[in-house]
């Protein structure tokens, strides 16, 4: 039997209509004050850019601020750098995305470094990743947050379940892996090195696969009636594929998500709910960020 197709889109409207539920009630506790998510772009990428502008359309569809930065592409480290730094202080902004890649002049680990981590929406600091890897609270990278979230949409049973990661990278992989830990999977995380990687994703009753190789994991990898997460976004002569070969997998999974459609569409979503939520701990109406 063909496996279910998790619609992406539908999972993430309903996540964006809980969002806008949050800040409404948000505004009303707070004289109006909504939350407010400030971007940062430093490179003259239009692929930045682009992302970029639908986060900020997607942060006034659900009645959140968006604060947008544009920086030269030749700007200064130290411009960067006070730029993140006047946003951590500043009280009218909630959450803090810098669209990475950043020009070669910058150093990532240090503009990470200098994001407040009671804003850190990414969650990318080291305090964030810290947290996540202990088990606690955390506000956690938006991509394995909205994997999670279709996990549950189809009831997948996460406890318990062999779960196999491939690709240990700090936005996807490895958050994923340790998210998965903290819902008490048995987690196997593979890369570039794994010796033998159709043996290791035949085990997995979740198979989330964020690479960027075109159709890599083919039917013959995958357990009868898993679920199956396609990350990858690669463009191709046949279109954007994702590193599932979905024609075929789908016959073998017992669901499976898109690409497009699927994981991506949950992206941004997820970063809207962490800003609303890195709000709520703001106004002292959450105990943690995240969560
Ligand atoms: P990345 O930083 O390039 O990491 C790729 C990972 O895949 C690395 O850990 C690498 O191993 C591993 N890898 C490479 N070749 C492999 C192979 N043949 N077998 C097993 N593992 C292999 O990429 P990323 O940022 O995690 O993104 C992965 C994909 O997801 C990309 O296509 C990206 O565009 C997409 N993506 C989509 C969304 C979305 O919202 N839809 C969000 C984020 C990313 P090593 O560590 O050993 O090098």
């Amino acid at each position: 039997m063909a496996a279910t197709v998790i619609d992406g889109k539908v999972v993430a409207a309903g996540v964006r209509a809980r969002v806008a539920e949050g800040v409404r009630d948000l505004a009303a506790e707070h004289d109006g004050r909504t939350p407010g998510l400030a971007t940062v772009v430093a490179s003259d990428d239009p692929a930045s850019e682009l992302y970029v502008r639908r986060k900020g359309e997607a942060c006034e569809e659900v009645g959140m601020r968006s604060i947008h930065h544009r920086l030269d592409a030749s700007a200064e480290p130290g411009e960067l750098l006070d730029l993140v730094d006047r946003l951590g202080a500043d009280d009218e902004v909630d959450g803090i995305l810098v669209q990475l890649p950043l020009p070669s002049q910058h150093d990532q680990d240090a503009v990470i470094a200098r994001i407040d981590p009671d804003k850190d929406v990414d969650g990318l600091t080291a305090t964030s990743a810290g947290l996540l890897a202990q088990g606690r609270p955390a506000l956690v990278p938006c991509t394995p947050r909205g994997i999670v979230e279709l996990l549950r949409a189809v009831d997948t049973t996460i406890p318990g379940a062999d779960a196999v990661v491939v690709g240990r990278s700090i936005l996807v992989g490895r958050p994923l892996a340790a998210l998965l830990l903290n819902e008490d999977a048995t987690v196997t995380v593979c890369h570039s090195r794994t010796s033998d990687l159709a043996d290791a994703c035949r085990r997995a009753d979740i198979l989330v696969a964020a690479v960027g190789s075109p159709r890599l994991v083919g039917a013959d990898m995958v357990k009868p009636g898993a679920a199956v997460i396609d990350v990858g976004t690669n463009r191709t002569d046949d279109g954007l594929v994702g590193d599932v070969d979905f024609e075929g997998v789908r016959e073998v999974a017992g669901a499976i998500t898109p690409v497009p459609g699927g994981v991506g569409p949950m992206t941004i979503a997820m970063l809207l709910r962490s800003t609303v939520r890195a709000a709520h701990y703001r106004r002292g109406l959450l105990a943690f960020p995240g969560g």
